[in-house]
């Protein structure tokens, strides 16, 4: 099948068959048919002569071929679309011809303009598919002008862009035919003021243009706008916008007078493509525009993080440095020796540069000798000291400067050894005091994956840089006495601006001239200062309260002179556990003070405490003895809240530590609310007790029975307190004695037990229910030994219940004697005198003893139940009670085995010898009405059944 158009003739086969048919009516001697094609006239066919025919021009005007001839005008849709024009005798049907012929050619007019229409409709869909398909207005362009030109003529064609912000113009496309010297694509025009352009003028008003050379030369004058290069015969220009409705530039075409001028048409045309022009363009540079910003965020954002990364890193890297730093300071104030300051230092080193080897050398610059403190290393042996050779060290030594070595390069042994293990990297860094050069840190690995670069080289710098001074300062710690004149130095220049004579003065106000540390009032001004520093938003500090356990007893057993000897190490002692800036003081007697700064938790605190705690544990040697003085340590932390003034901190230090002492000394305690609401409780529970001592019923003696060991006959009871509480219930003395103890009401506690004791004892004998063989025993606390009526009341009391005073043995432990020596001998003595016998009770647990075995006359000893505890699996308990044993037996002393808990114990007290046992194993502590007198005495049976 043909389609349609394939029918249809072309207006030259049309007219070509038109004049057929005429010639074939034989009248005509030459004819003609023109056609418009486009815009111009053709002639589609002809025959005879037909040049001598007027033409399709002449004819419109009404030129005819002449009176031998004819024309008639192709008409249709009121349009002339062409002639057919002869000369000779045209037949009659000729204007039916002519019609069909107009239709003919009205056809293919409509049918050219379907096909421009069309074209330029593809053109457009083009152009505005270009944006889609070109990534930038560079690429864009040139593609645009392609299909300009297929639109029209664009052989003269430039795009301008404008730009509001800076009020400009640039020319990203611009062909000119003639012009000489195109603008380049960067360049920037303005877009007002005297010379602007013609595309600048457009641009302004904002509306198209359609210019004549004249129009042009008239527009330029009139505007004050620089004459084209060239001037164009035709110039047309069609600002730009985006799909916002803003002005982004223009179009424009122009033609110069050799070329076709442009059909109204074309021009309508070029104005609708302007606008796809102007939305396609928009597109691309928007987003151009739009991966800029986006590349710009990108890079700002890589830059930022790039610089934050930095940032943490620096800042992590400094923070390390800084706790290096603090920890050299540290070391350097409580490492002891030289040695241990050293190889703490290389620990820390460790950590931040691979120092498996490390070495200091020190240079001796009057003897012209290297020395070497210290030295690690995995191959080489300890280094003697030497005169300066030609090695590493001494080539730092020589520069002053660090020196890294090259790993490839060849290495020498440089510690030493030379057990032919070469190091593969070698650094050292000298080490400076001030300006003086005292030696070189040095570090090497003989691993070929550890190299040392230039960042270790700054960190060795470092820690050596700090070093320096640490060096000076431990090596002036090895000796104490030395460091305590440092401690008078720096006192002294704190007070520098009074003269010599005055400082002197203050400074032994001051100071205690044995320890020559700080004393209580300048502890207390110290004190007042750091609490209105913290006050003041300052530093939080803690105060921190040492008493050291027994102290007297040294005092009384070893003499002054040790005693003197003891508070100085336990000072020096307690310096190590501490910073140089903390505060020391000796508050007098066995008691010291100190100021922690910069403490911000009770943990901090804590360790502090507990290092002070351990450093008493190491024993001190006193006049060539082995001594253990633990310490008691009571810390509170500074705090606004709870505090009003300084003094309360050591008050409350102070508490703390009596707390410690209570629970059992040698250990520390933290001052808490706890410990205050405690305090309270105490106060209360004071109270309380002086209540039961008037009442009646509230505190009740406890009798726990003595056993004779080779009979199992009852020989004795011990009497010990209980208190009924009406609200708590039954409590025990270990809770409420230390407070009657602190309170002093401790003595009438005694004078209440021996009353009822006596008067129990009355009792039984009038029952018949004990003989005089029975002892009574008695506690008595030391305090009473200040009662200056004690011993003539404990006589009216005997005298009072008419018993013999040999029965009653009164209890005294080894820290009543140390507390009041002489006191004490005059009281036992006046005791004695009564007839009273008089027991040492917790033997083994004191210090000396025996000294006071000679000094007081004692009858019985009472073996402390921690031996018996410990007597069937620890050699040495069994030793020490075999000692005592023998002791009393020299000194012809009863003894009383306490604890006795279980039958193996019991077995082998026996089998040494022991004299008398009291123990759970017999008998608990129990009242008057609780004792199983029938159990008791069954034990004479069981032990005689046994035996
Ligand atoms: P202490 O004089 O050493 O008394 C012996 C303690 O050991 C008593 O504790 C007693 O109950 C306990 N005990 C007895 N047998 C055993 C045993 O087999 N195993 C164990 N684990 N413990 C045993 P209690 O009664 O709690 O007394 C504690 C301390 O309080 C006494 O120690 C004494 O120093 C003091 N005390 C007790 N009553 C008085 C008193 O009336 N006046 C004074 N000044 N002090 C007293
Ligand atoms: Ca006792
Ligand atoms: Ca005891």
């Amino acid at each position: 099948m043909k389609s349609t158009a394939e029918y249809l003739e072309t207006p030259e086969q049309a007219a070509e068959q038109a004049l057929a048919l005429l010639r074939q009516a034989g009248g005509l001697t030459a004819a003609a048919v023109w056609g418009r094609i486009g815009m111009a006239w053709q002639r589609l066919a002809c025959l005879g002569a037909a040049d001598t025919l007027p033409e399709a021009d002449a004819l419109g005007n009404g030129r005819l071929p002449g009176p031998d001839g004819g024309a008639l005008a192709l008409r249709a849709a009121d349009k002339t679309l062409g002639w057919l024009v002869w000369r000779g005798q045209a037949p009659a049907w000729t204007a039916g011809v002519a019609s069909l012929l107009a239709g003919h050619l009205h056809c293919a007019m409509l049918r050219a303009e379907q096909a421009a229409a069309r074209a330029a409709n593809e053109t457009m869909l083009e152009i505005s598919l270009l944006a889609g398909e070109s990534a930038t207005p560079e690429r864009m362009l040139p593609r645009l002008h392609r299909l300009m030109s297929r639109l029209m003529d664009a052989s003269n064609f430039y795009i301008a862009l404008y730009d509001e912000d800076s009020a400009t113009l640039r020319f990203p496309f611009y062909l000119d035919t003639r012009d000489p010297a195109p603008p380049d694509a960067d360049s920037v025009f303005p877009l007002n003021g005297a010379n602007a352009s013609l595309a600048a003028w457009l641009i302004r008003g904002g509306k198209p243009m359609v210019l004549s050379a004249e129009r042009i030369l008239e527009v330029c004058r009139q505007q004050g706008l620089a004459h084209p290069a060239q001037l164009p015969a035709f110039w047309m220009g069609a600002p730009m916008v985006n799909v916002g409705g803003a002005l982004i530039g223009a179009v424009v075409l122009q033609l110069y007078e050799d070329q076709t001028p442009f059909t109204s048409a074309e021009q309508l045309l070029f104005m609708f493509a302007a606008r796809h022009v102007g939305f396609a363009l928009d597109r691309v540079l928007y987003r151009g525009q739009l991966e800029r910003q986006v590349w710009l965020r990108t890079s700002e954002l890589e830059g930022a993080n790039a610089r934050l990364r930095a940032e943490v890193s620096s800042r992590k890297r400094a923070e390390k440095f800084q706790d290096v730093l603090f920890r050299i300071a540290e070391l350097s104030n409580t490492s002891l020796s030289l040695e241990a300051f050293l190889s703490g230092l290389h620990r820390l080193l460790n950590e931040m540069v691979a120092a498996r080897n490390c070495l200091v050398a020190l240079y001796d610059t009057v003897n012209d000798r290297i020395s070497f403190p210290y030295c690690s290393d995995e191959y080489s042996p300890p280094l003697q000291p030497r005169k300066p050779g030609k090695g590493f060290i001494e080539q730092v030594l020589h520069s002053g400067r660090p020196l890294l070595v090259d790993p490839s390069s060849a290495l020498p042994g440089q510690m030493g050894g030379d057990g032919g293990v070469n190091p593969k990297s070698w650094l050292g860094v000298p080490l400076y005091c001030g300006h003086e050069l005292l030696g070189v840190l040095a570090v090497q690995s003989y691993e070929s994956d550890v190299t040392y670069n230039f960042r270790d080289q700054e960190v060795l710098e470092f820690v050596a840089n700090n070093i320096g001074a640490a060096l000076a300062r431990v090596r002036a710690l090895e000796g104490l006495q030395q460091a305590y004149a440092e401690l008078e130095q720096r006192v002294r220049e704190r007070t520098g601006e009074l003269d010599a004579v005055n400082a002197q003065l203050e400074f032994d106000s001051l100071h205690d001239p044995l320890t020559k540390l700080p004393n209580r009032t300048y502890f207390a001004k110290a004190l007042r200062r750091a609490w209105d520093e913290y006050t003041d938003g300052g530093d939080r500090f803690a105060v921190v309260f040492i008493d050291l356990d027994r102290f007297k007893l040294v005092n009384d057993t070893l003499g002054h002179l040790a005693g003197d000897h003891l508070l100085f190490e336990a000072g020096a002692r307690i310096r190590s556990c501490l910073r140089h800036y903390d505060f020391l003081a000796r508050l007098g007697g066995d008691e010291f003070a100190v100021l922690m700064f910069g403490m911000d938790s009770v943990d901090e605190c804590e360790v502090i405490a507990r290092r002070i705690v351990s450093e008493f544990e190491r024993p001190v040697i006193l006049a060539g003895r082995e001594v253990f003085s633990t310490s008691s340590v009571g810390v509170v932390l500074a705090d606004r809240e709870h505090y009003h003034k300084a003094d309360d901190l050591l008050r409350d230090a102070d508490h703390a530590m009596y707390c410690t002492k209570q629970q059992g000394r040698q250990g520390y305690t933290l001052f808490s609310h706890q410990l205050r609401i405690d305090q309270a409780d105490q106060l209360a529970l004071e109270s309380e007790l002086r209540r039961a001592l008037e009442e009646e019923g509230q505190l009740v003696p406890y009798y726990q029975p003595f056993i004779e060991a080779k009979t199992g006959k009852l020989v004795g009871f011990e009497t010990l307190v209980r208190w009924l509480h009406p609200q708590r219930g039954l409590i025990s003395p270990g809770i409420f004695l230390p407070m009657a103890e602190e309170s002093g009401l401790i003595t009438r506690l005694d004078r209440y037990m021996i009353n009822a004791a006596c008067a129990q004892l009355q009792a039984w004998r009038s029952q018949g229910q004990v003989g005089e063989e029975i002892a009574l025993h008695i506690n008595l606390s030391s305090a009473n030994f200040h009662d200056p009526d004690l011993v003539r009341w404990i006589g009216e009391r005997i005298a009072h219940y008419q018993l013999p005073p040999a029965m009653l043995h009164l209890e005294i432990t080894e820290s009543a004697l140390i507390d009041q020596p002489e006191t004490a001998a005059t009281v036992m003595q006046a005791l004695h005198g009564l007839g009273v016998k008089l027991a040492l009770d917790d033997f083994g647990t004191g210090y000396s003893a025996l000294s006071y075995l000679h000094r007081y006359r004692f009858d019985v000893l009472k073996i402390d139940q921690s031996f018996v505890f410990d007597l069937d699996h620890k050699e040495e308990s069994a030793a020490i009670v075999r000692a005592i044993l023998a002791l009393a037996r020299a000194l012809d002393l009863d003894v009383v085995a306490e604890g006795v808990e279980t039958a193996s114990q019991l077995a082998m007290l026996q089998e040494m010898g022991c004299g008398k046992l009291q123990g759970f194993y017999f008998a608990a502590p129990a009242p008057e009405w609780g004792i199983d007198w029938a159990r008791l005495a069954r034990f004479e049976q069981e032990i005689r059944c046994a035996a």
